[in-house]
């Protein structure tokens, strides 16, 4: 569909396509749909912009990347639709592995996914191995690659859901999501939550790991703790109900 330049919800409706795109291209489930219409809910609420607390957590989410020993990328059905390339820079950035992780079983998605990280020009893309999986946790995202996610430090899951990130947690990894919902058990459990649309975080994350490379250990670990886990939820819950105050 064309979207007219001019129409004052461009931005929202032109990603809407590109998830839709997703589901056509079979990369994308039926159920990443309805999650995605979650974000979109919520992203009206945070105002469609990044506030300043998702900057701040993305500043110490860049410096917990960088000094990572085995960074890894979760990607999934929805990732791979809205942002391909800049998850692909992100990789080459921080020599972070890419891997496939998806809630609802399907081999075939799992290629599908891989497949169009590599026509986007991934040079490598993790498959999830089926003897080979994370303790505490039940469904599908429990199967992992032994050279991904089982050896990360730490793990990129934008878009996660609770019970994985509870048990990556568990699994002694540190978590950074991407959730526009600060209430969702994810944003909640993870070490590092970004409340903030995918679409503006990661091209936001790849800048400020850019600015941080030259930064040394000392400057890195000031920045990850100055963050404040319970603080930054709480700040993005403030916006919202500013925004649901405000006159109009
Ligand atoms: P949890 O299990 O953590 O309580 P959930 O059941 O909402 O959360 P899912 O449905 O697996 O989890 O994930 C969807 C989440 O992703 C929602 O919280 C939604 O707000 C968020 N989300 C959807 N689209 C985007 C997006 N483009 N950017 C950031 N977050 C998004």
């Amino acid at each position: 569909m064309k979207i007219p330049k001019s129409h004052p919800r461009r931005v929202s409706l032109t990603t809407r396509e590109k998830i839709a795109g997703g589901v056509k291209k079979g990369i994308t489930s039926l159920a990443g749909l309805a999650a995605h219409g979650r974000g979109e809910a919520f992203d009206y609420l945070i105002g469609e912009k990044t506030t300043k607390s998702a900057e701040k957590s993305i500043e110490a989410a860049a410096a917990s990347l960088l000094l990572a020993k085995n960074p890894v990328i979760s990607v999934n059905g929805n990732t791979t639709a809205l942002v391909p390339k800049e998850l692909i820079q992100l990789s080459r950035l921080l020599n972070a592995k890419l891997e496939v992780n998806i809630f609802h079983p399907s081999k075939h998605r799992e290629l599908k996914i891989k497949n169009h990280l590599l026509k986007n020009g991934a040079k490598e893309v993790l498959l999830p191995d089926k003897d080979t999986r994370i303790k505490y946790l039940e469904s599908n995202r429990k199967y992992v690659n032994p050279d991904g996610i089982l050896k990360a430090d730490v793990v990129f899951v934008p878009l996660e859901d609770g019970d994985r990130t509870e048990a990556l947690i568990k699994n002694k990894k540190k978590v950074i999501v991407v959730d526009l919902n600060p209430l969702s058990r994810s944003a909640r459990k993870a070490t590092i939550t970004i409340v903030d649309n995918i679409t503006r975080a990661v091209p936001l994350l790849i800048k400020t790991i850019k600015q941080y490379k030259r930064f040394n250990e000392i400057r890195l670990q000031k920045t990850i703790k100055g963050y404040n886990h319970k603080k930054i939820l709480k700040e993005a819950l403030k916006e919202i109900n500013k925004n649901l105050s405000k006159d109009k």
